[in-house]
């Protein structure tokens, strides 16, 4: 690795978005180097953690079924943002999936079909075969066969700028310090979620009883350095992507296998052994990324899925084996809650039910009556042994906050002027586009979509 040497571009971070970047860049003839803040074997962010990529697509596009219109993906964000999005930045992001599907399959990346279980997503998201770590390895060789340089445990520690041009960074790599020059630089560093201090001054104490769900090296250290130097900020820092996951996952890294979808088939309660939210207010894959701010807002930040037998099956299963009892009583002593608290909440829900036909594939008529919070869809007795506990802790999976860009992906600063040479693309931009709330696979849409053309400017800044 030259460390000395002028490169065209300088591309920090190594997930999907910094893939993109480096990759449309370097077929562009630009001398790129990645510098990857992780080691080799924990490379590629959040981004290896990934399953799919929500796509438009006109009609059939293999791996996608029927079609799935920009009116309709526009029509979807719309409502999870409620609002707070940039419209043009957004369908720009829809636009440009159609078009990542044959280039991400030029580029290494095998799709399969939609599995079955809670999200069936098979008309509107592309499942990639082996997951993300499949797609970030395809990325990677593709880049190393082009001539891409990568350098892992290269972390940026400081950012240097001329105005509004990006000049240097500092990395630290191997014990010392290097400055390293570009003409460009693409900024797909993430965002905070990984800095536990940060998260701590966006949400106060809550925030320690947060687990993160990926990667431990998105600190926002870069972002931090863009926003002191004067890059515009968008996004506000409590909102980010949260769900519910099973609160015996590690602190980062637990990945996909600890969410619990078992929520919307029985009750969830709080420490006090009380029900606080409709467990069946919409299909899950439409309410799951709601469920890590409803934990989050509860007593320590803890909460406990139950069931009955009648569940067990119905949902695609956690990592983390459910605790298990033959009465309620039994499960909240194993629960650490009080059986007598836990027997009332069940009795009430239970008393409340009115029966209808269970279709947990339709908003059915199983729903409690006189029950504060009602249960609208699924609402079934858990009259039923064995009971079934998952407890729930907030998990985090990324954060909103980051740089302002225009729509060739250069970062704006606070006077409203784009930078001539700074681009940035996925999560550190993920704010312009998703204000709040999530819609399953945007993401990797997000930085698909601005990591190309993030590479694609700098192309044209380097070589006019
Ligand atoms: C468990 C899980 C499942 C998910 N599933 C999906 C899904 O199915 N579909 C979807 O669309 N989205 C999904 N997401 C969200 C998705 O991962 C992100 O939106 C996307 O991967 C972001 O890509 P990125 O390249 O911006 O960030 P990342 O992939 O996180 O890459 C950021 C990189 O920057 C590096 N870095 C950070 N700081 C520095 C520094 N100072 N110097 C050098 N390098 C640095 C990091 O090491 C990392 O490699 C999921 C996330 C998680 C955690």
């Amino acid at each position: 690795m030259d460390f000395t040497r002028q490169y065209d571009l300088l591309v920090v971070g190594g997930g999907n978005a910094a893939l993109c970047a480096a990759i449309t860049a370097r077929a562009a003839n630009l001398s790129v180097l990645v510098v990857e803040a992780a080691p080799i074997h924990f490379r590629g962010g959040n981004s290896r953690h990934t399953r799919n990529m929500r796509t438009m697509h006109a009609g059939p596009l293999d791996p996608l079924t029927e079609a799935y219109p920009e009116e309709e993906y526009w029509q979807d964000l719309l409502k999870v943002t409620g609002g707070i999005t940039d419209e043009t930045l957004a369908r720009l992001t829809i636009r440009n999936t159609e078009k990542h599907v044959p280039w991400m399959k030029q580029h290494g990346v095998r799709f399969q079909p939609a599995l079955g279980g809670t999200l069936q997503l098979s008309r509107t998201n592309a499942f990639f075969l082996g997951g993300g770590k499949a797609l970030m390895n395809a990325y990677y060789a593709v880049a190393e066969s082009l001539g891409v340089q990568i350098a892992y445990e290269a972390e940026v520690v400081d950012i240097t700028l001329e105005e509004h041009r990006f000049v240097s960074a500092t990395i630290a790599h191997a014990g010392a310090q290097h400055t390293i020059r570009a003409k460009s630089l693409v900024a797909a560093s993430g965002g905070f979620e990984s800095n536990l201090a940060w998260l701590r001054e966006a949400w106060g104490p809550p925030a320690d009883n947060f687990l993160i769900r990926g990667t431990p090296y998105n600190m926002g250290r870069v972002l931090k350095l863009l926003l002191h130097a004067g890059v515009k900020a968008v996004g506000d820092p409590t909102q980010c992507h949260c769900v519910a996951i099973d609160a015996r996952s590690p602190k980062f890294d637990g990945g996909i296998v600890t969410r619990v979808d078992a929520v919307s088939l029985g009750i969830v309660v709080n420490k006090h052994a009380q029900r606080f939210y409709d467990e069946g207010e919409d299909f899950w894959p439409k309410r799951y990324a709601i469920w890590g701010r409803l934990i989050a807002a509860q007593p320590d930040q803890i909460g406990y899925s139950i069931i009955d037998a009648k569940s067990m099956g119905k949902f695609m299963p956690p990592v983390y084996p459910p605790m298990v009892a033959r009465s309620i009583p039994e499960l909240a002593t194993m629960l650490s809650l009080d059986p007598a608290a836990l027997s009332a909440t069940v009795a009430a829900f239970n008393a409340a039910v009115r029966r209808g036909t269970f279709d947990h594939t339709t908003l059915d008529d199983c729903r409690t009556e006189g029950l504060e919070p009602p249960k609208t869809h699924w609402a079934r007795p858990l009259d039923t042994p064995p009971y079934y506990a998952y407890p729930l802790r907030p998990g985090i999976t990324f954060t909103y906050l980051g740089v302002a860009i225009d729509a060739q992906a250069r970062m704006l600063f606070d006077d409203a002027t784009p930078s001539p040479n700074m681009f940035a693309a996925g999560e550190i931009m993920a704010g312009n586009v998703l204000g709040k709330g999530y819609l399953a696979g945007i993401g990797m849409a997000i930085g698909t979509t601005f990591g190309r053309i993030a590479g694609e400017g700098a192309a044209r800044h380097v070589r006019p």
